[in-house]
């Protein structure tokens, strides 16, 4: 997609982060993955649907077997603030006990829904279960959460595309750039 693209009018015109970048730094998740899972397979779980595109990305940066599935839990609905509460939308389709999960999230800001999926997923006996996200927003925390892949460390702001949406907007933009605050205040 072109940057002169009329879905870039809505977001600020200094991307925060390129799609070189994102290419660039996906590819060096895939090895570290790789490296740390060298001798297993794994499960790895796409949280839908913001995750799309990174999981896309990087699972084809990922040289070991693996499956894949795909869980939705809601998160924000139409707002730019996270509401508190999961809600599990669609479930994985297969067992997860004995196996080696990544869960692959698009952006991590107050934690509590990979830490509600985690423990979640933990309890139905997954052998092992790590995280990867290509976001985090560590300002936002508000429960403990350890992540063990990360992609960029970004700021308190609402961002958008390569995957992550405004009220399902935006997903197509192939750079994240952070949204124009008149987009939600009108
Ligand atoms: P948490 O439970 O960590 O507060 O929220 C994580 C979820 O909130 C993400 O999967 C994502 O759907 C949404 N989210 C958090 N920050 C942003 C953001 O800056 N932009 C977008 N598009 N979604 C966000």
């Amino acid at each position: 997609m072109d940057k002169n693209s009329m879905l870039y009018q809505d977001i600020e015109s200094e991307l925060l982060i390129t799609r070189e970048k994102i290419a660039e730094r996906v590819r060096v998740l895939g090895q570290q993955i790789t490296r740390d899972y060298h001798d297993r397979s794994l499960v790895a779980v796409s949280i839908l649907k913001g995750s799309v595109l990174f999981f896309a990305d990087l699972i084809r940066e990922i040289d070991v077997p693996l499956t894949i599935d795909f869980m939705q839990a809601s998160s924000y609905g139409d707002s730019t603030e996270s509401s508190g509460f999961v809600h599990i939308k669609k479930d994985l389709d297969r067992s997860i006990e004995g196996k080696d999960i990544l869960l692959v999230e698009d952006i991590v800001d107050s934690g509590r829904t990979l830490s509600y999926l985690k423990t979640m997923l933990k309890k139905r006996g997954a052998a092992s279960i790590r995280i990867a996200t290509l976001l985090d927003k560590p300002e936002g925390r508000q429960v403990e959460m350890e992540v063990d892949y990360v992609g960029f460390i970004i700021p308190n702001a609402f961002v958008v595309g390569y995957g992550l949406d405004y009220a399902e907007r935006y997903r197509n933009i192939p750079d994240i750039g952070i949204l124009r605050p008149k987009v939600y205040q009108q």
